[in-house]
């Protein structure tokens, strides 16, 4: 079986009730790209890459989309189930750009699962759990609104809430968090994301203010560095998310003890297959993590939520998707959505996804 055709897709995904709002960024709408790999024996792959808007992390879109014109090309006529040589190959005709390449890597694992008629959980490891726990994260807005939502989603089952902070005076942060946690308690476990958002003084200023609060400080500074000279100083856990670049960042922060988990990205760091290595570094020093990724449609979540079946439960810190904040599926009989507060894991096989790819239009990019 060799890989005969490669198609890249365009599409744009609107969100519900926007814009959603972060620290760094703000969008309408999300552009993503979809890799769709057809073989010699009809086997069909489908992947997909959408960085949220162009200031969120160093990926976008326009990115995603030249890196894969650049290295697709050379896996025309390649054996596509020999993933790890298909990323050597990847790697010898560009440097970089692991988000473009975890579109291919994803359509890849996603074809495997259909030529093994496995469901790509199964080929990552094997399924822990049937129902993979999500968590909402909440736009950066007044405390009073972030409380209210906080609440409404405690209600519908999610297990963890992250609320969005950062890119105000510290003060209204410190004020939604305090609302948020008189408001829902222990009914649920909090996560407060800043995005790179404070400096170091916010983040010793709000983990004093919130001293008695059992609350994570996600990604509470731009760099390593400056989340390193002031770690000592906060009274929180902090997890490492915009930071975690690649797998060498990842042994780099784990072997120094930077941080005391992860909210990782399967796209930036390069698809399933890096995914499955950084689980067991995680597993091998015991830190939790989440396996999310920055929006997209069905195919992204789905290739979340099988690599987030697979993780040990007690590390487990859920899969996030963009399900709720997008009122669009490319599968309607099989779409990706969460029910009280969790993701039901697809049988497959493959990913568990077929998209309609009329929804897409013609390619942007093909190669045979
Ligand atoms: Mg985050």
């Amino acid at each position: 079986m060799k890989i005969a055709e490669i198609h890249v897709y365009q599409h744009d995904l609107p969100v519900t009730n926007g814009p959603y709002k972060m620290a760094n960024a703000s969008v309408d709408f999300l552009d993503t790209t979809i890799v769709e790999i057809i073989t010699s024996a009809g086997v069909v792959g489908y992947g997909e890459t959408c960085p949220v808007g162009p200031t969120y992390q160093p990926q976008h879109a326009l990115g995603a989309r030249a890196a894969l014109e650049q290295l697709v090309p050379a896996l025309i006529g390649e054996n596509p189930l020999l993933v790890s040589n298909l990323h050597q190959l990847m790697d010898l005709n560009l440097n970089g750009h692991n988000y473009a390449k975890a579109a291919v890597d994803i359509a890849l694992w996603d074809l495997m699962g259909k030529h093994f008629n496995l469901p790509v959980c199964d080929l990552l490891g094997g399924a822990q759990l049937e129902k993979v726990p999500s968590y909402y994260a909440t736009s950066v807005a007044e405390p009073d609104e972030v409380a209210r939502i906080a609440k409404e989603k405690v209600s519908e089952g999610f297990p963890r809430l992250q609320i969005k902070v950062g890119g105000r005076p510290i003060e209204l942060d410190i004020e939604t968090v305090k609302k948020v946690w008189e408001t829902i308690g222990h009914k649920a476990r909090l996560v407060a994301d800043a995005n790179r958002g404070w400096t170091s003084k916010d983040a010793v200023i709000f983990s004093n203010a919130c001293r008695d609060i059992p609350v994570i400080l996600e990604q509470p500074c731009n760099s390593i560095t400056e989340i390193e000279s002031v770690r000592s100083r906060l009274n929180h856990p902090v997890y490492l998310d915009e930071n975690t670049e690649n797998l060498s960042v990842i042994l780099d922060v784990t072997g120094r003890g930077i941080c005391d988990g992860f909210g990782l990205k399967v796209t930036r760091l390069g698809g399933l297959s890096i995914m499955r290595t950084v689980r067991e570094i995680c597993l091998a020093k015991s830190m939790p993590h989440t396996c999310d990724d920055s929006w997209g449609g069905d195919i992204i979540a789905a290739a979340c939520t099988h690599i987030g079946a697979t993780v040990e439960p007690r590390l487990n810190e859920g899969v996030w998707i963009a399900a709720p904040y997008i009122d669009h599926h490319y599968d309607q009989e099989h779409p990706i959505r969460i029910e009280q507060g969790y993701i039901k894991v697809s049988n497959g096989p493959g990913l568990g996804v077929v998209p309609n790819t009329t929804l897409f239009g013609e390619p942007v990019l093909s190669f045979n």
